[in-house]
């Protein structure tokens, strides 16, 4: 059977989603009789254009980027967005409330006035193309990548979960973090991880994502129940889900968050 020809690039990112690939050395022999890799610049030295799957981490943030993603889009029969910053921006796109001049004036004192060459937004890649698989978190899970190779070498098509978090809390016993006053944003964040953040005591910030249905309504009143300002489910959704199309699904149900 031919191997598919598949290949990893990185956008606006920290490179910890392909990090997550590497470290998955026990699998690594099985992933390269499944897949021939062509390009993979944090791994091999060969660059090839010949690919049939790529896998693209990180956000769009410069004006070469969109330009880039275009032309891997059109080399690529799948598309596959890696990760957090890929699917939703990220923790990118905390600045996107912002303009990039104040951004500069803050954190370089004017000393580098003029010189950047940044989107006004930071973005998802589905901003500028098509893309045919998501797959979540920050970093995303070893287990899911090697789960979503398999099935793109077998032809079939992996599976995200459309449910919350607190779907997995319930399945795996973990009690409930809101009872205990701990500003949790499981009730609407997009599942897959096995909840793992709750299952050792730390709030769920929705690094997935939003799952298909969410009730922005009800995570406000559930947090003003339990002891917490509604604007904190505001201000913790910011910090994945504040590029602009995101944001405006939360952003009509709570009041905004201090500080914007
Ligand atoms: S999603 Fe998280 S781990 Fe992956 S590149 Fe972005 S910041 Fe890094
Ligand atoms: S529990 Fe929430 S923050 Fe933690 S990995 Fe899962 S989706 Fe991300």
């Amino acid at each position: 059977m031919t191997r598919p020809k598949v290949a990893f690039f990185s956008f606006g990112s920290c490179e910890g989603c392909q990090l997550q690939v590497l470290s998955a050395e026990d699998a690594l022999p099985d992933l390269l009789r499944a897949v021939e890799i062509v390009n993979f610049r944090e791994a091999v030295d060969e660059r090839r254009d010949d690919y049939e799957v790529a896998f693209v981490e990180g956000s769009l943030v410069r004006p070469a980027d969109v330009e880039q993603v275009q032309g891997i889009r059109k080399r690529a029969r799948i598309l596959v967005a890696l990760g957090a910053c890929a699917c939703l921006g990220g923790v990118n796109a905390i600045r996107n409330r912002r303009s990039v001049a104040e951004l500069a004036r803050e954190v370089y004192g004017g000393r580098r006035d003029g010189v950047f060459t940044t989107l006004p937004d930071a973005s998802p890649l589905s901003s500028a193309v098509l893309v045919d698989y998501e797959l979540r978190g920050c970093p995303i899970d070893r287990d899911e990548f090697l789960e979503a190779v398999r099935s793109l070498a077998a032809g079939t098509v992996p599976v995200t979960p459309a449910y919350a978090v607190c779907v997995e809390c319930t399945l795996r016993g973990t009690a409930c973090l809101l009872e205990r006053g701990v500003p949790c944003l499981g009730g609407v964040a997009r599942a897959g991880c096995g909840a793992v953040c709750p299952a050792y005591g730390a709030p769920c910030e929705a690094c997935r994502g939003c799952h298909d249905v969410p009730n922005f309504e009800a995570l406000g009143e559930a947090f003003a129940r339990h002891g917490m300002a509604r604007a904190v489910a505001a201000e913790k959704l910011q910090l994945f889900n504040n590029y602009r199309e995101v944001r405006e699904t939360w952003e009509r149900a709570l009041p905004s968050p201090s500080g914007t």
